[in-house]
């Protein structure tokens, strides 16, 4: 293992801390996956990317990631409260197909997506509906500890009960008695004892489509329950780190963390990582704003707030640019701004893999080696604290700048000896591809099809038929490629 002191900010004790795995090198990650009953969305993107480079960067310095992120297919009701429709069964209704059917369409849609942003895939994506009676056994459990009470056919959680001996809210902040003042008197207590109680089991209505045989009944599971029953079934009782969108801190994180002490006796998570909101210029997205864009309706454009289609490439980077911690505003703008710097990224990996070490009588450049060795230090230092890409991101440009003036002749190669070369070109790469995950994005035939063209103007240049060059210059940039005209070569780039 790589030796690094990796820090990162714990949404519970609201700091950094240094990260030391329960049992290294082996690190259990759990994230909570969408609820299945839409296209996939900005929303589901910045969690999607950010945790996956967690997991990229833990596995880079070695450690082994048990990365499991769930299916949500039942039990998340409108309004993520404890009344109103399961999103799912509503879709189905509503589109007149079985749930199960709805499910599998936007879990194949949402899979496509996390493909195209080039996310690594789950070790284990387990679903809710696969878990029904590991649910019903931690109702069972939390019933036996007293911290649950039946109410015909459904079970609710005891919030004041467990606030007694544990402290509920303690990751969100939230104040337990001005959760209860807050809500108006019954105002969505139903057959609660108390508003702040929530669901572990819903008892079901006749109509209800999703429904199970349990001790109190058929019913299904409170939305909450599902991430406790799978997360200790593959990570353990306790496990490393949990994340997910802010939007997820109350209720749904501060509920797991109820249930896990309630069965467990123990906090279920020692690292809790939360991913900042996403606006769109400036504005919080949602389907009443009418500012709500799916991630297919980016790769396309087709959004009247789009002005052009925007690659799972630049989405990617964009988000990248970014620490996670922070709001990010999408803007045609600053989305143009991201698909140059993504093409510069691709350029310079391009170029990159071309060049080789040229060995000549040549004095090493001390200065240059000693910046060169600065910046490969602070990409690993930003990606140290706390994930920081949007820093590690300008440590790149630093290094491209080096490599860019090898490529061009300014600086020999061997002005930095064989073996700062070698780490200079090792860096980039594995920086861009493996721990940013950021690839170029280029059909099968591109390439040769690219070199053909070259070959043409190439002859043309020789042959002196400046028109037949202008043409296919014109043509070229048109579809977004650079013919570099080099002294002794001719190549191509992406137009930035
Ligand atoms: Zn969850």
């Amino acid at each position: 293992m790589k030796t690094h002191h990796l820090k990162l900010y714990n949404t519970l004790s609201r700091q950094k801390e240094d990260f030391q795995p329960l049992n290294p090198p082996f690190v259990g990650m759990y994230v909570c996956g969408p609820t299945v009953y839409g296209d996939a969305h900005l929303g589901h993107g910045r969690p999607a990317i950010t945790f996956d480079t967690v997991n990229r960067y833990l596995t880079h310095l070695g450690y082994r990631v048990r990365y499991v992120r769930n299916i949500t297919d039942v039990g998340h009701l409108q309004g993520d409260a404890d009344e109103g429709e399961d999103k799912i069964e509503k879709k189905a209704k509503l589109e007149k197909l079985e749930p199960m059917e709805v499910a599998k369409q936007y879990t194949d849609t949402y899979h496509r997506d996390m493909q195209l942003l080039n996310t690594w895939k789950p070790s284990i994506e387990p679903r809710a509906t696969g878990h029904i009676p590991e649910q019903i056994a931690l109702v069972e459990a939390i019933l036996k500890e007293g911290l649950a009470y039946e109410v015909n056919g459904s079970v609710y959680f005891d919030v004041l009960k467990y606030n007694e001996t544990y402290k509920y809210g303690k990751l969100s902040g939230r104040v337990i008695e001005e959760l209860i003042s807050g809500s108006r008197d019954l105002d969505g207590q139903g057959e609660k004892h108390n508003s702040v109680d929530f669901a572990l089991w819903k008892n079901a209505s006749p109509e209800h489509l999703m429904k199970w045989d349990s001790p109190w009944g058929m019913g299904f599971p409170g939305w909450h329950l599902e991430c406790t029953a799978m997360s200790s079934k593959y990570l353990g009782k306790q496990f490393d780190i949990h994340g997910g969108g802010m939007d997820l801190m109350f209720p749904h994180h501060e509920c797991e963390i109820a249930q896990g002490n309630a069965c467990n006796h123990q906090d279920p998570a020692k690292y809790w990582m939360h991913n900042n909101m996403i606006t769109i210029n400036g504005q919080k997205m949602g389907k009443s704003l009418g500012n709500f864009i799916n991630l297919q309706e980016l790769f396309t454009g087709n959004h009247k707030l789009l002005e052009q289609a925007y690659s799972p490439m630049t989405i990617r980077y964009f988000i990248l640019t970014a620490h996670y911690r922070s709001t990010l505003d999408f803007s045609n703008e600053a989305l143009k701004a991201a698909q140059k710097g993504y093409k510069k990224i691709i350029n310079g990996l391009r170029i990159t893999r071309s060049l080789e070490f040229q060995p000549a009588d040549v004095a090493l450049d001390e200065e240059q080696i000693k910046q060169i060795e600065q910046s490969i230090t602070a990409a690993y230092r930003a990606m140290d604290d706390d994930f920081n890409t949007a820093q590690a991101i300008g440590h790149l440009f630093n290094l491209l700048k080096k490599i860019n003036s090898i490529f061009t002749g300014q600086l020999p190669s061997a002005a930095f000896g064989e073996e700062v070369f070698a780490k200079l070109k090792n860096t980039y790469i594995t920086f861009v591809e493996e721990i940013l995950g950021l690839i170029e994005e280029k059909s099968d035939v591109q390439n040769p099809m690219l070199e053909l063209l070259l070959k043409l103007y190439s002859e043309a240049k020789t042959a002196r038929d400046y028109n037949k060059v202008d043409e296919i210059r014109s043509g070229l940039k048109e579809l977004g490629f650079v013919v570099k005209d080099m002294k002794d070569k001719i190549d191509w780039a992406y137009e930035e």
